[in-house]
């Protein structure tokens, strides 16, 4: 692989260490610990295109996809923040509502890290085949981005998860394969980790992926460019955590310039007890056996989230005095209604929760009226989007079960994809 200068201008650091790693670096070799991204560029600055890319000083690449240019959308609260009594509440907006200019057609900031992380992957004149698991969100971004660039990628997801499966109003290119795990998420994880060390196939790496954590952290970049001054609460729903860890990189990039204040966010990261992984993974106690079933949103499930590694979420929760806050199903159902009247657009039920956090943290007045709130809604919109494009479903193209093989499958994908196996 040809590296050179035009990949972006940063190093990749170890976030405990500070060891400098090479930019394909996935994990820091001394402690194992999360590589962050530092900038050449110290100063928050605009580039002078839409979306997301606005945002490319920050991002780990050097040029930008004309394809596709939706990005995280900010504004002022006025609903749900006379609701709550608070002075200060922005709204970090992921989703679609043109109204807003907010155009993220697949509807979660899950897109957010698609669009950096395939034109990372383009920059290195990469000919893979990019994998990845997901229960719904992050299959829907992928699918969509790589289809819109012709980008080779495979998406594997339980059969259970095959409904949220879709485009707004397009067919996938047959560069993308769905295939269906006879299983749940874990299962659909397996297959991905023994596909992705296969011969032609990159595995998309998840938290470690530098290309979404700061692809997510444009999200806060985008309200700080609103209010310029950093929040001093920002609230997320999250399963892996990735989002929380990604506004904690974003805060040190913007106090580093110093202009924007210098105390970092506090992190309120939500989820839905008692599927919550992370919550109870902080209090070191166990799920049920029975999860994820009943929960309110299944994608803020993760099993093995990245919660004690070097960088991940408790550093980032001891760094910033953040909380993780366990929300019942039925309050989240009563925040997304609240919400949804309040400020005129639906959301989905994994941003609920983190509305729902909210809510609890105002009553028991860890937020006070003049703080400044930084509410990420991670995905939103769904209806409009159903509306204006409709919801084409993807569909299956090769079914596997537990126990298949997976040479077998490798070449059924390669087949599908119109590659010479
Ligand atoms: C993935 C997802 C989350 C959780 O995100 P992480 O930051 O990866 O934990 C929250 N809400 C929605 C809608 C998502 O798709």
């Amino acid at each position: 692989m040809n590296m050179g200068d035009n990949t972006g201008d940063f190093k990749l650091v170890c976030s405990v260490c500070g060891k400098d790693h090479g930019p394909s670096a996935t994990s820091c070799s001394v402690d194992d610990a999360l590589l962050r991204t530092e900038y050449a560029k110290k100063k928050f600055s605009l580039s002078p295109y839409p979306g997301i890319w606005r945002y490319l000083d920050w991002l780990p690449v050097a040029d930008r996809l004309v394809q596709i240019s939706s990005g995280p959308r900010s504004y002022h609260s006025i609903g749900l923040a006379n609701e709550l009594g608070l002075d200060q509440l922005t709204i970090g907006f992921n989703g679609y509502w043109p109204e807003r200019s907010a155009e993220i057609r697949t509807g979660s900031f899950k897109e957010l890290e698609a669009l950096p992380a395939f034109q990372r992957i383009i920059e290195w004149g990469n000919k893979e085949v990019l994998v990845l698991a997901s229960a719904g969100n992050t299959a829907r971004a992928f699918s969509y981005v790589a289809s819109s660039i012709s980008a080779p990628c495979v998406v594997v997801v339980p059969q259970s998860a095959m409904g949220r499966l879709w485009l707004p109003g397009m067919d996938k290119g047959p560069v993308v394969v769905v295939v269906g795990v006879d299983g749940d998420y874990a299962d659909a994880i397996d297959v991905a980790a023994g596909l992705a060390p296969q011969d032609g196939f990159i595995a998309e790496g998840g938290t470690r992926n530098i290309a979404r954590r700061d692809g997510l952290g444009t999200v806060l970049l985008d309200a700080v460019r609103d209010t310029a001054v950093l929040p001093d609460h920002y609230f997320q729903a999250v399963g892996s955590g990735t989002g929380g860890i990604s506004a904690y990189e974003a805060s040190l990039r913007l106090i580093g310039d110093g202009r924007f204040g210098n105390r970092l966010p506090r992190l309120h990261l939500a989820q839905n007890t008692p599927c919550a992984p992370l919550y109870h993974g902080m209090r070191g106690e166990p799920c049920p056996d029975t999860c994820p079933d009943g929960m309110y949103d299944e994608v803020l499930f993760n099993r093995t989230p990245p919660l004690f590694v070097g960088g991940g979420v408790q550093d980032v929760l001891l760094a910033t005095e953040g909380e993780l806050i366990g929300v019942q199903k039925k309050e989240a159902v009563k925040a997304r209604k609240l919400f949804e009247q309040l400020e005129g657009i639906d959301i989905l039920p994994a941003a609920a929760v983190a509305v729902a956090a909210l809510i609890q943290s105002v009553e028991s007045g860890k937020v006070a009226r003049r703080d400044r709130v930084l509410l990420n809604i991670t995905g939103g919109g769904v209806d409009r989007v159903k509306e204006e494009f409709g919801l084409d479903l993807m569909g299956q193209d090769i079914g596997f079960s537990p126990g298949d093989d997976i040479m077998e499958l490798m070449g059924e994908i390669r087949e599908a994809m119109g590659l010479n196996t």
